[in-house]
């Protein structure tokens, strides 16, 4: 092992004074150190970076999701004002694609006002220069997002960034993974029992349980869903996510690491790899239901933007394209709604106050 970074210099202090540390805790601390954390020192994205989004592949991505909300914005009724809010904007280019695809929309740019929750300083810089026409407004949290007016809110990859905990299935009860100092430096992995807290959020359609079966939660993900329907229903409004992760809940760790598009151990050099977790779409729209909410899909990401016109949006901008052009075009295509590639890998998933409303995306599309 190599030098300690700065985050593990402050695990390592914080796990002198307390002992060893749930996953939640470091994944957090890795990813949100305030001064040192993945996400609050870099802008991780590209073939440069640590890893490629959706809408870091192509415009058209960005493009559909504007298609989605303008859609959306019409079907409540378009309200003459109303807040866009984007959770975990990254450079920005998702929702520049999307203002730029619904310029003429008539009435929704002057109808909206652009709200961004996001943690990192540096991101935030970027997003400034990437909307700054559209004056958005900042917020570290839902709190301080305004309760006057119906939302409209979009992620894409932000719930995978939200830290998990892992339980693991023995004989006699659950244990929750931590994590400790390792003999001659580093990090290993450990176990405590698991708290009652944390086992009530273990869902409940995976039983019966196996030994050594290991099941994530997210705590955070669930406090945050569940003041997002709260607020849905208090000012009306629709929610989309997308992200990858599994339709049904299944025992297994997908917590992994990521740096410069490589697979790490996530023990290794904390605060400067990427850190996800899969989300468990089941569980986010068993909880929506139970909040009130009405849940569309999840659908894989494909089957999602061609129902929106992404195929001949590609059409389109291959008309005025060079060879090459349409070339990259298509390649890119594939990667976002192809089998096996992001087209199924990842899912999108919508939650509305009004189940009167037929949210497009969602349901398959009847041929001519
Ligand atoms: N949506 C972008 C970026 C995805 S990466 C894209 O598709 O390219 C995750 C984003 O969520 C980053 O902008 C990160 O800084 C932000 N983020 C992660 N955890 C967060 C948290 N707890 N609160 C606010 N923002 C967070």
């Amino acid at each position: 092992a190599g030098a300690m970074t700065p985050v593990a210099k402050i695990i390592r202090e914080e796990m002198r004074e307390r002992g060893p540390m749930d996953l939640g805790r470091y994944m957090a601390l890795c990813l949100g150190h305030p001064e040192y954390g993945y996400y609050m020192t870099r802008d991780p994205f590209g073939v440069k970076g640590d890893f490629t989004t959706a809408p870091e592949i192509s415009q058209i991505f960005g493009e559909m999701i504007g298609v989605w909300l303008a859609d959306t914005w019409e079907k409540m009724g378009a309200p003459a004002n109303f807040i866009l809010l984007e959770c975990g904007p990254g450079r920005g280019t998702l929702m520049a694609d999307a203002l730029r695809a619904t310029k003429n929309v008539a009435g929704f740019h002057a109808a909206l006002a652009l709200h961004l929750l996001e943690m990192s300083p540096v991101l935030r810089q970027a997003q400034e220069e990437a909307l700054k026409a559209h004056n958005p407004v900042w917020h570290a949290g839902l709190e301080s997002v305004p309760e006057d007016m119906p939302l409209l809110v979009i992620g894409n990859e932000f719930l995978d960034a939200l830290p998990v905990h892992q339980l693991v299935r023995q004989k006699d009860g659950w244990a929750e993974r931590t994590v400790e100092p390792a003999q001659g430096g580093g990090f290993a992995l450990g176990a405590r029992e698991a708290s009652q807290e944390m086992i009530a959020l273990v869902p409940p359609s995976l039983l019966p349980w196996q030994d050594r079966d290991v099941v994530e939660v997210s705590p955070i993900l669930i406090r945050f869903l569940k003041s997002l329907c709260f607020r849905l229903k208090k000012q009306k409004g629709s929610a989309l996510f997308i992200d990858y992760g599994y339709m049904s809940s299944a025992a297994g760790e997908t917590l992994q690491a990521v740096h410069k598009h490589r697979p790490v151990s996530i023990l290794d050099a904390p605060g400067q790899a990427d850190i996800t977790a899969h989300v468990n779409f089941e569980t986010i729209g068993t909880i929506s239901m139970a909040e009130g909410v009405t849940v569309h899909g999840p659908v894989p990401q494909g089957a999602f933007l061609e129902r929106l016109g992404a195929g001949i949006r590609a059409a389109a901008l291959c008309n005025n394209a060079t060879e090459s052009q349409e070339k990259d075009i298509a390649e890119s295509m594939n990667r976002l709604c192809a089998k096996n590639r992001m087209g199924t890998l990842f899912k999108a998933l919508a939650i509305c106050d009004d189940p009167a409303l037929d949210l497009s995306g969602f349901q398959a599309v009847e041929g001519p």
